[in-house]
């Protein structure tokens, strides 16, 4: 590959860490395989791009079929011979308290490639760095813990059922969340699984990163393997692979669709964290401000850019003018910007065509006769902003109501009755994740009860703890992350009978 490339000059004047810079100088950036980084066979790369000017700030490595063959066998080779689930557990859990602790260290470094490559904000990033360090510290208490049974039998017999890691794991992220990428991979190495990582071809670079702490920590190389390159080529190739065993997916329903039909093919597990349009119920007992406050900020939050972003509000209706004022009053002077700006409270998209995606949605919004009662532009002419955008006399059978956006659109809508506001929240195909504002404690257990969704927040939005499952009902997918229930995805049951008469 060719090098070295300098940092454009609007990027070299950003208040980046000296590790930062270090690390960028590694520019192109590679597949890691075996614990090295190593450009694709055929020398290809991709541009890595700063979301909130739109400048070209590094290269990644475009791999194909031989690229992830490469991956795949290091990875199986170092899942065969056992030289990371043969570990004793205790150690295995050393290296991965070792891995929170690095990760903890270069907490500047992954907050500015939030920024760079994934255009959030620094809260937000904050906000994801921790949970990536929780996650690390939370599965690495897991290895000592994995346990097996032993189910009563004939007396003549001991049957032994233990748990046992998979195999090969492929793991295939998207952009939204780049320092969030332990999430993906950390569970599924706590189990002793060998892992593949395709991330994000928008957000490839702390991948990079997490693979070197890894080796740093002590997990042995080719335990963990990260492969670059866009979703059609190496992402396909990695879920084909016939050495892969099973496959976990967080990225959009469409893609998702695709790869469960392509593992049915190797009758390969799969699980799919996908999208959502996640509604929240504003009932007129709930706090009005905190309600309106964090309504809002589950929307702008990231942009818009969250799976979870709660962006159908159904509002009662003695309440919704009123409601819908203290939202836009919560949202009109948000001050949009980049990360590197301390002042922001609205970033950027992640790329011109997502820019593009939630203007058509805006165009397809108006034509559909809702009223735009707050933004409906790009703001500014540089980089890929876009204005807080709230929609109100919005029915849920129109376009905005159903298709997730992925940008700062919100849909408002009244309901007259509690019935009538859970048939709306339910009509939906998604079933990721919905909240609900009332001060009524039954009608609180009520509205958890009858929403269908993986998670329901009641006067909050938006929390995640590492030991609380998390993942969708109905086309947002299937199977669990977080919590013992990883724990339960990433491995499989082995019965073992010994006869002892
Ligand atoms: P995407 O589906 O376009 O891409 C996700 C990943 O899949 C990328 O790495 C991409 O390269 C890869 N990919 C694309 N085509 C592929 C193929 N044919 N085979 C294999 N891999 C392929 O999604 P995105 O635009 O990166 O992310 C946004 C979507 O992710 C939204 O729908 C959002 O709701 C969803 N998401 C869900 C969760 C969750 O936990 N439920 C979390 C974050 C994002």
């Amino acid at each position: 590959m060719a090098r070295p490339m300098s940092l454009p000059p609007e990027i070299t004047d950003y208040p980046l860490t000296a590790q930062t810079r270090a690390f960028l100088s590694d520019t192109p950036f590679g597949h890691v395989i075996e614990g090295r980084m190593v450009p694709s066979r055929t020398g290809a790369t991709l541009p890595v791009i700063e979301p909130a000017t739109g400048l070209e700030f590094a290269r990644v490595a475009s791999g194909d079929r031989a690229d992830v063959d490469a991956a795949v066998r290091s990875a199986r080779t170092a899942f065969d011979d056992g030289r990371w689930r043969r570990l004793p557990p205790a150690q295995r859990e050393r290296c991965l308290r070792r891995l929170a602790q690095l990760l903890d260290a270069q907490r500047e470094l992954l907050s500015d490639l939030d920024v760079l490559e994934g255009g959030v904000l620094r809260d937000y990033s904050g906000f994801m760095v921790q949970l990536g360090i929780d996650i690390v510290e939370y599965y690495a208490g897991w290895p000592t813990k994995v346990e097996g049974s032993l189910p009563a039998s004939a007396p003549d017999l001991v049957v032994q059922v233990t748990r046992e890691p998979i195999g090969v794991v492929g793991v295939i992220l998207p952009w939204n969340g780049p320092s969030a990428v332990p999430l993906g991979v950390v569970p599924a190495l706590a189990c002793g699984n060998s892992v593949v990582l395709k991330p994000s071809e928008e957000t490839p670079l702390t991948a990079v990163l997490l693979a070197r702490l890894c080796v740093e920590a002590g997990i042995p190389p080719g335990v963990f393997n990260v492969v670059q390159g866009i979703g059609e080529v190496a992402g396909a190739a990695l879920v084909e692979h016939p050495l892969v065993d099973a496959i976990s997916f967080t990225g959009s329903v469409e893609t998702g669709r695709r790869i469960q039909v392509a593992a049915a093919a190797r009758l390969k597990r799969v699980a799919l964290e996908l999208g959502g349009k996640s509604p929240q119920l504003v009932f007129a007992d709930a706090d009005l401000d905190a309600a309106a406050a964090t309504c809002a900020a589950a929307v702008w939050g990231h942009a818009g850019q969250v799976c979870v972003a709660g962006t159908r509000v159904l509002v009662e209706r003695r309440i919704h003018d009123e409601f819908v004022q203290r939202m836009v009053e919560a949202s009109r002077h948000l001050r949009i910007g980049s990360g590197f700006d301390p002042q922001s409270q609205l970033g950027p998209l992640i790329s011109q065509a997502q820019l593009e995606r939630v203007s058509r949605y805006v165009t397809i919004g108006r034509d559909e006769g809702a009223t735009l009662a707050l933004g409906g532009a790009r703001h500014g002419s540089r980089g890929y902003f876009h204005q807080p955008t709230i929609f109100t006399g919005v029915h849920n059978d129109m376009r905005i109501a159903r298709e997730e956006i992925f940008g700062p659109v919100m849909t408002v809508m009244p309901f007259d009755t509690e019935d009538q506001a859970y048939a709306i929240a339910n009509d939906t195909e998604y079933g990721l994740a919905a909240g609900v504002w009332t001060r009524d404690l039954a009608r609180a257990h009520r509205a958890s009860q009858r929403l269908d969704a993986g998670t329901v927040w009641v006067n909050t939005y938006l929390r995640v703890d590492p030991g609380v499952p998390y993942g969708g009902v109905k086309q947002s997918g299937f199977g669990r992350s977080l919590g013992a229930a990883s724990i339960e995805e990433l491995t499989r049951l082995k019965s073992v009978w010994l006869n002892i008469a």
